[in-house]
């Protein structure tokens, strides 16, 4: 057994032995032709992974960072946030205390963003900008971006969309460019299986012209920093070159296993969940219109002794999810994402069957 428990929470997530090593290859110069060699590699690997041609900008902070360079370089009127979890609501707050005119449209913590809704709140003309997340890692609730690009299309084509993908890019297929998302972001701790400090967003042309129209962006969050050095295949400030290794080797992983049946095993692993949760008499706790394919969260109907289990479980070497912030030990999470493999899931239920008997 490890020195470390394997992580089995919604972030960050494991990290195998192959992609640490390829965090650890040797430091490299960030003005060199070595470097570019390198983000050519990976912005083509994420815009085949996104299905999109847009601008890939690479950035070594949290993804949090990157609520704030989509909204700073689109908002001129207002943003509509949808808010069903905790992550989407402190996106809100974030605009809020940039000072744009913002408003939430909430639902129900577990529900997935309802379209009718955003229709209603769209068509009062208030907003140049909509933001959501698309699987709200706080409740397990993935929303339908296909029936929201559909609105967008055919009533608000003017409108720009910010997506967060934190918990669903490279777990979840995206088609950026088929769907028209604008502006579409997430961190590497995620179905990336790469420790976190460091972001990645798809950026559409239309953003960068708009961006372009707004000032007092300051610098460092300006899209247009990213992109003058996205044409030289380098970034503005010096990277965290352990993590575009690793990205590359990520990169490396996927293209060997294939997209297609990448999002394939995505699904099989959540659907394995759901007939565990099931068939131990525990409910979900999100809608079951919006169960999200890289976590399930569940409703601990059953009153399960959730500090008990993760005691056990941590003492053979396993890191469970108790639940986020107030739903701890109410509703617990089951990742299932990134290099996390059905073996993987499927060892780590069984050896949770065996800790139940135990409490
Ligand atoms: N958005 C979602 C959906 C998340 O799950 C998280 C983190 O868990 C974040 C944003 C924040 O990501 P970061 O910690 O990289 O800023």
């Amino acid at each position: 057994m490890s020195d470390f428990p394997k992580l089995f929470i919604p972030g960050p997530t494991h990290v195998p032995n192959d992609v640490l090593e390829a965090l650890s290859t040797p430091q490299i110069g960030h003005r060199t032709p070595e470097i570019s060699e390198l983000i050519n590699y990976l912005t083509v690997g994420i815009q085949e992974l996104l299905y999109t041609k847009n601008d890939i900008y690479l950035v070594s902070h949290a993804a949090t960072g990157l609520w704030e360079i989509g909204t700073k370089n689109s908002v001129k009127k207002g943003v509509l946030h949808a808010v069903n979890g905790a992550f989407s609501s402190k996106w809100a707050l974030s605009s809020e205390l940039n000072g744009f005119y913002t408003e939430r449209v909430d639902f129900e913590w577990g529900d997935g963003i309802d379209i009718d809704i955003i229709d209603k709140y769209l068509s009062t003309g208030k907003f140049d900008v909509f933001a959501m997340v698309h699987n709200e890692t706080s409740t397990g609730a993935m929303s339908d971006l296909h029936a929201i690009s559909f609105l967008l299309k055919e009533k608000y084509p003017d409108i720009i969309w910010l997506v967060d993908a934190v918990s669903s890019m490279a777990g979840v297929k995206i088609e950026v460019d088929r769907l028209g998302i604008d502006f579409l972001l997430s961190s590497t701790q995620k179905a990336w299986g790469l420790p976190a400090g460091f972001s990645i967003c798809s950026v559409s042309n239309r953003l960068i012209d708009i961006s372009s129209k707004i000032s007092n962006k300051g610098y460092f969050l300006d899209i247009h920093t990213y992109r003058k050095y996205y044409l030289k295949s380098q970034t503005p400030t010096t990277p965290s070159i352990p993590h575009m290794f690793g990205l590359k080797k990520m990169i490396e992983k996927i293209k060997s296993e294939g997209l297609e049946n990448r999002w394939k095993r995505h699904i099989d692993m959540a659907e394995y969940t759901r007939e565990w949760v099931l068939s131990h008499n525990q409910s979900f706790f999100t809608n079951k219109n919006a169960l999200s394919y890289t976590l399930t969260c569940i409703n601990n109907i059953k009153e399960w002794n959730i500090d008990k289990i993760n005691d056990i479980l941590l003492s053979q070497g396993f890191r469970m999810d108790r639940g986020y912030g107030k739903f701890k030990g109410k509703a617990f999470r089951i990742p299932h994402m990134g290099n996390i493999y059905m073996e993987d899931l499927k060892e780590y239920l069984e050896i949770f069957d065996e800790v139940l008997c135990q409490v």
